[in-house]
């Protein structure tokens, strides 16, 4: 695939090799997921949000994951899918637990990223959708996560330690705005100005291939339940690991109606 193939110039081929090279540099990958359908007018909220881990971490996310599920399967642990919904409502396989048991381990796996040793952190945008209307409430929430992951990379950057920046998002959000914005990102940036930190186009992957998106749709499961349903028990898990600096925290925003309290610490430490 490398080969300079016949009559292929050479300036395209020195552009594969640097877009290659790109890819190839010391990464921060960023693993998303929604939750919040934007159609159904009876759900308050869009969400997006997930983990930011240094690549070499992914692997032992994935690995302390795969431990939690090999704990409830004889056999294969990747029959086992890490589901918010699903596991809270006791669909499928959950069914055979009792309600305290998947509670406690939706827990569980959201505390998994605490045996990382590396560099990890939680990014999140929470809108609500009426309060942000008219406009598109998941354009919204993506130019602010992307732009909160940029500017994390960018404090990277001005301590000397330079990476870029990779987006992975659950392929079933393809079905929302997010694929056609993803397309849009990298040629007009985000709003705020160019992400210069990032290193190509998102890329879309099905959740069973990889548990760093499942962990996703546990962090974007935990936010719905806290401003969603009232339910703080899974967002109290994850509250602190939200991208800070100096007890600022920047990596979760939380757009709501003006005046309307809150007590997450979005809104409670104001970026
Ligand atoms: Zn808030």
């Amino acid at each position: 695939m490398l080969a300079l193939r016949l009559g292929e110039s050479p300036l395209r081929f020195a552009e594969t090799w640097f877009s290659l090279g790109r890819l190839l540099l010391a990464m921060h990958l960023l693993y998303l997921d929604d939750a919040g359908s934007i159609g159904n007018s009876s759900e308050k909220h869009f969400i997006l949000a997930g983990i930011a881990v240094f690549e070499r971490q992914a692997h032992w996310l994935q690995t302390e994951l795969d431990s939690l599920a090999g704990e409830l399967v004889h056999g294969d642990p990747s029959s086992i899918e890490f589901h918010g919904n699903s596991m809270l409502a006791g669909r499928g396989r959950w069914r055979s637990m009792r309600p305290e048991q998947r509670r406690a381990l939706i827990r569980r796996g959201l505390r998994t990223a605490w045996a990382l040793h590396g560099q990890w952190r939680l990014f999140g945008a929470v809108v609500d959708k009426q309060a942000r209307s008219p406009e598109d409430p998941v354009a919204y929430a993506f130019e602010q996560v992307c732009s909160r992951f940029d500017q994390f990379l960018l404090r990277l950057h001005r301590q000397n330690d330079t990476q870029r920046g990779l987006i992975i998002l659950d392929k079933s959000t393809q079905e929302t705005r997010l694929q056609s914005l993803a397309a849009e990102f990298r040629r007009e940036g985000h709003r705020w100005g160019v992400t210069r930190n990032l290193a190509d186009v998102p890329l879309f992957v099905d959740s069973r291939a990889t548990r760093l998106i499942q962990y996703a749709d546990l962090v974007s499961y935990a936010l719905w339940r806290k401003f969603e349903k009232s339910d703080s028990e899974f967002f109290n898990v994850i509250a602190g690991a939200f991208d800070q600096e100096g007890g600022v925290v920047h990596g979760l925003h939380h757009f709501k109606r003006q005046g309307s309290p809150c007590d997450c610490s979005a809104c409670v430490l104001r970026f």
